[in-house]
């Protein structure tokens, strides 16, 4: 199974996703953490990307494109995968629909307005895990490895507002190609994570879901 997972910066696209990679042993696939590896590792592309990440815009999609499709290559990726944030606008779409077979498109449904305080609230950690300042009772460390977490540098007003735009403008649209498609599924995305967890195994279930 491959699947596309959509949705605006902090609808719980990367929660879902490792929780998804786990229960259907899919790889999960993340640009954007692609991206943050090779800005720490001080690579080429990391110097690219970060200037546009900076300003909550999208990096080029030839740059995109190329690294998804080479990492689509390696063979980890035959027992299918969960694509975290890719595609992002209709060109990346389209381009994905050239080199990959996509059979669901999983879009988690969240209003804008509760996305700025909760991208501004999360606190993340290396393993993965990520939270809301409001759920950690003060707490500075990773509940499941006990790392210490950090704020996502992107993760500020400013940037989460030029995040939301870019989303509004350039990612929204694809709803609509991946529903012409027959493989749009479209899940509630406020609750808990374990809550929208569950939605979206039911809808899993239910091909009749799909919209
Ligand atoms: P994310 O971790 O998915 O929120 O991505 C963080 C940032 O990485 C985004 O705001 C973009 O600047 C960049 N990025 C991630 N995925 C893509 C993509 N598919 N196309 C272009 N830029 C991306």
């Amino acid at each position: 199974m491959n699947v596309v997972l959509l949705g605006a910066p902090g609808a719980g696209k990367g929660t879902q996703a490792s929780m998804l990679a786990d229960k259907y042993n899919l790889l999960h696939i993340s640009t954007g953490d692609i991206f943050r590896a090779n800005i720490k590792g001080g690579t080429k592309i990391g110097k690219l990307a970060k200037s546009y990440i900076d300003k909550g815009q999208l990096v080029p999609d030839e740059v995109t494109c190329d690294i998804v499709k080479d990492r689509l290559a390696q063979k980890d990726t035959s027992c299918g995968y969960m694509l975290d944030g890719f595609p992002r606008n209709l060109f990346q779409a389209k381009e994905l629909d050239k080199f990959a077979s996509i059979d669901y498109c999983l879009n988690i449904d969240v209003p804008l307005g509760l996305l700025m305080d909760r991208i501004c609230g999360r606190r993340v950690c290396t393993c993965g895990e990520s939270y809301h300042v409001s759920t950690l009772g003060g707490a500075t460390t990773c509940l499941k490895c006990g790392k210490e977490l950090y704020q996502r540098a992107d993760d500020n007003p400013e940037t989460v507002g030029a995040r939301l735009k870019t989303y509004t403008q350039q990612t929204a649209p694809l709803i609509d190609y991946y529903k012409a498609q027959g493989k749009l599924i479209s899940v509630d995305g406020n609750g808990s994570p374990k809550e929208v967890f569950a939605r979206i195994c039911e809808a899993l279930k239910a091909p009749a879901n799909r919209i």
